[in-house]
């Protein structure tokens, strides 16, 4: 067991404050991680706060780590000491049931274990990754392509992997108009990877505050939901929506925009339900859908295709003592595009 810097809350109103957390021993098939940045993802504060689930304090939350591997265990063949590497939002998952075996273990049916809140093998309960280090087992880290920097790289192990599984899972690409609601983490990094993969990009945001910056990360069209024009104007139009809005929408007027055949996927956690009036959904056979994080194969994929296209986080670096002022600007979408947290002011 070792004792690292880490940041947390002690209470669902508290703001995060410095603590000391254990990190286990490294075993044989683990991976010690030096953590260089950690991007500060929306569940973050959804988490620590309590808005979706009572959690017990402390807790500390980070899944979007970037860093160095300090060390290996013996049986670790595929990393060694200064690689590159990453986390996201899971460390672990059963590994036998149906969705693990065929390689989506993000959907691992008993639950996969979650890089914080999590309660993992030992019985410890995952702290995540506004920290100094961590170990997490081989097959849950991924491999950092030269091509990127580790503090671009960071947003992508969340925002990037729950934004590209949509788009190849629905087929985004050329001929395919697809929209993106929201313009914070997600929404920047779902502009990008829908743009690079060939597809039409709009961005429907709340105002046109950040029109220049939605056409320059690659939106060919960028409208404003506060406009009720807007929804006449696009009716009907979208193959695929994603929508990475952190509250409840009003679901009528946004899936009056899918095509026909079209899907609305919601990879936003708002805490509360959304109302969905079903006349929009079967008057034109219309799907609603939600998607999740995505498999570490995947997240290699997108972190190689990332790379390729030369598509990286759009990120403003912080010190730890910039947290909580960076998540009050987060909660009043005042984010561009993503906080990445620099782990040596831990
Ligand atoms: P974010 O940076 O805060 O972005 C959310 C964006 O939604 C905001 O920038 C804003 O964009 C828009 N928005 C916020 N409040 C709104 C409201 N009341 N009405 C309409 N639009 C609003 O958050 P994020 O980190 O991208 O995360 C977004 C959501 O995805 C969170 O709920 C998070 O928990 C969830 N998430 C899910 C997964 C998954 O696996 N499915 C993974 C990661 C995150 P505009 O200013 O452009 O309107
Ligand atoms: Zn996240
Ligand atoms: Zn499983």
């Amino acid at each position: 067991m070792s004792t690292v810097n880490a940041y947390g809350a002690s209470g669902a109103t508290e703001p995060l404050a410095p603590r000391r957390i254990e990190r286990r021993e490294v075993g044989p098939t683990d991976v010690e991680i030096e953590i260089r940045f950690c991007g500060i993802c929306h569940s973050d504060i959804h988490f620590t706060r309590g808005e979706w689930v009572e959690i017990p304090y402390p807790a500390g939350p980070g899944h979007e780590i970037a860093g160095v591997v300090a060390s290996v265990g013996s049986e670790v063949a595929g990393f060694a000491p200064g690689d590159r590497v990453g986390v996201g939002c899971m460390v672990d998952s059963c590994r036998e049931c149906e969705n693990c075996r065929n390689g989506e273990e993000q959907y691992c049916i008993p639950g996969n274990t979650q890089t914080y809140g999590s309660v993992d093998r030992d019985g410890t309960v995952t702290k995540g990754g506004y920290s100094t280090r961590v170990v997490v087992d081989q097959d849950f880290v991924v491999r950092i392509p030269d091509g990127l920097e580790l503090d671009v790289a960071a947003p992508l192990l969340c925002a990037g992997i729950t934004t590209y599984s949509p788009l190849r899972h629905w087929g985004a690409g050329p001929g395919k108009q697809v929209a993106v609601v929201g313009l914070g983490g997600l929404g920047h990094m779902a502009v990008k990877l829908a743009k690079a993969m060939g597809a039409e990009v709009t961005v429907l945001s709340q105002t046109l505050n950040k029109k220049e910056d939605g056409l320059r990360l690659g939106a060919d069209g960028y409208c404003a939901t506060s406009d009720k024009q807007t929804f006449k104007t696009l009716r009907g139009r979208f193959d695929l929506i994603v929508n990475t809005v952190s509250a409840a929408l009003p679901m009528g007027r946004f899936l009056g925009l899918v095509k026909t055949d079209g899907a609305f996927v919601n990879v936003g956690a708002p805490p509360e339900p959304l109302s969905v009036p079903v006349f929009s959904l079967l008057a034109q056979r219309r799907s609603l859908a939600g998607s999740g994080i995505g498999s570490i194969r995947e997240t290699q994929e997108m972190l190689d295709f990332c790379a390729e296209h030369g598509i990286a986080a759009e990120f403003e670096k912080i010190d730890a003592s910039q947290i909580n002022e960076a998540w009050e600007r987060v909660l009043s979408s005042d984010v561009r595009y993503r906080f990445v947290i620099d782990s040596s002011t831990l």
